[in-house]
Protein backbone atom coordinates (compact mmCIF):
# COMPACT_ATOMS: atom_id res chain seq x y z
CA UNK A 1 0.00 0.00 0.00
CA UNK A 2 1.24 3.69 -0.65
CA UNK A 3 2.87 6.11 1.44
CA UNK A 4 0.25 8.86 2.94
CA UNK A 5 1.80 11.55 4.63
CA UNK A 6 -0.25 13.09 8.04
CA UNK A 7 -0.97 16.03 9.14
CA UNK A 8 2.25 16.20 11.14
CA UNK A 9 4.17 17.48 7.99
CA UNK A 10 6.02 20.65 8.44
CA UNK A 11 6.47 21.42 4.66
CA UNK A 12 10.40 20.81 4.37
CA UNK A 13 10.60 19.39 1.29
CA UNK A 14 13.03 16.87 2.18
CA UNK A 15 11.11 13.82 1.10
CA UNK A 16 10.14 15.14 -2.28
CA UNK A 17 13.89 15.67 -2.78
CA UNK A 18 14.42 12.03 -1.88
CA UNK A 19 11.69 10.56 -3.79
CA UNK A 20 13.02 8.21 -6.69
CA UNK A 21 9.76 8.25 -8.63
CA UNK A 22 8.69 12.04 -7.77
CA UNK A 23 5.60 11.31 -6.07
CA UNK A 24 5.75 13.57 -3.73
CA UNK A 25 4.35 17.29 -4.40
CA UNK A 26 3.54 20.18 -2.03
CA UNK A 27 -0.48 20.19 -1.37
CA UNK A 28 -2.57 22.48 0.96
CA UNK A 29 -0.99 23.03 4.09
CA UNK A 30 1.18 19.51 4.08
CA UNK A 31 2.95 17.90 0.98
CA UNK A 32 1.24 14.76 -0.23
CA UNK A 33 1.81 11.70 -1.84
CA UNK A 34 0.18 10.35 -5.59
CA UNK A 35 -0.65 7.24 -4.21
CA UNK A 36 -0.66 5.28 -8.01
CA UNK A 37 2.80 6.82 -8.43
CA UNK A 38 4.31 5.56 -4.95
CA UNK A 39 6.69 2.45 -5.21
CA UNK A 40 6.44 2.12 -1.25
CA UNK A 41 10.71 2.49 -0.99
CA UNK A 42 10.28 3.85 2.63
CA UNK A 43 12.83 6.97 1.77
CA UNK A 44 10.28 9.31 2.70
CA UNK A 45 9.62 7.82 6.16
CA UNK A 46 13.42 7.51 6.24
CA UNK A 47 13.84 11.22 5.57
CA UNK A 48 11.19 12.68 7.14
CA UNK A 49 12.05 14.66 10.73
CA UNK A 50 8.58 14.66 12.41
CA UNK A 51 7.99 11.04 10.68
CA UNK A 52 5.07 12.07 8.64
CA UNK A 53 5.11 9.45 5.85
CA UNK A 54 3.61 6.32 6.59
CA UNK A 55 1.88 3.15 5.21
CA UNK A 56 -1.99 2.85 6.41
FE1 LIG B 1 8.31 8.17 -2.91
FE2 LIG B 1 9.24 5.97 -1.78
FE3 LIG B 1 7.90 7.73 -0.30
FE4 LIG B 1 6.60 6.30 -2.12
S1 LIG B 1 7.62 5.51 -0.25
S2 LIG B 1 6.39 8.50 -1.81
S3 LIG B 1 8.14 6.09 -3.73
S4 LIG B 1 9.88 8.08 -1.29
FE1 LIG C 1 6.48 16.94 5.38
FE2 LIG C 1 8.18 15.17 6.40
FE3 LIG C 1 8.05 15.55 3.77
FE4 LIG C 1 9.11 17.42 5.34
S1 LIG C 1 9.94 15.38 4.98
S2 LIG C 1 7.65 17.77 3.64
S3 LIG C 1 7.80 17.26 7.17
S4 LIG C 1 6.42 14.73 5.09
Amino acid sequence: MAYKISDECISCGACAAQCPVSAISEGDGKYVIDADTCIECGACADTCPVGAPAQE
